[in-house]
């Protein structure tokens, strides 16, 4: 079965998606700037193609401020198991996000 060619374009710019993740969080330490720079591609690429992201690359990267989260380094994560949900917390911007378990 041959992909049409909008469906090839998405892949490529999932693709794209991935590698830019993968490149924020490696940038991180170094240039948080950077990082966020590529971040702030990502969600372009996401909106222009909507596409929607994975789950690991939604939650990794802050809502607020774009920063990638990166627990122990740019994230605090605490289990609250009474409630059954994970929260993140960017230690750049203070914003706070409750992820379901
Ligand atoms: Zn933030």
């Amino acid at each position: 079965m041959k992909a049409s060619k909008s469906g090839v374009v998405r892949e490529i710019a999932e693709e794209r998606i991935r590698i830019l993740y993968d490149l924020a969080k490696k940038a991180y330490p170094d240039d948080p700037e950077l990082s966020k720079s590529y971040t702030r591609i990502i969600k372009q690429i996401s909106r222009h193609y909507k596409i929607t992201l994975s789950k690991e690359i939604k939650t990794g990267i802050c809502k607020n401020c774009g920063s990638v989260l990166i627990p122990g380094i740019s994230a605090s994560v605490r289990l609250v198991s009474s409630k059954k949900y994970a929260s993140y917390k960017c230690l750049v911007c203070g914003a706070e996000r409750h992820i379901p378990y």
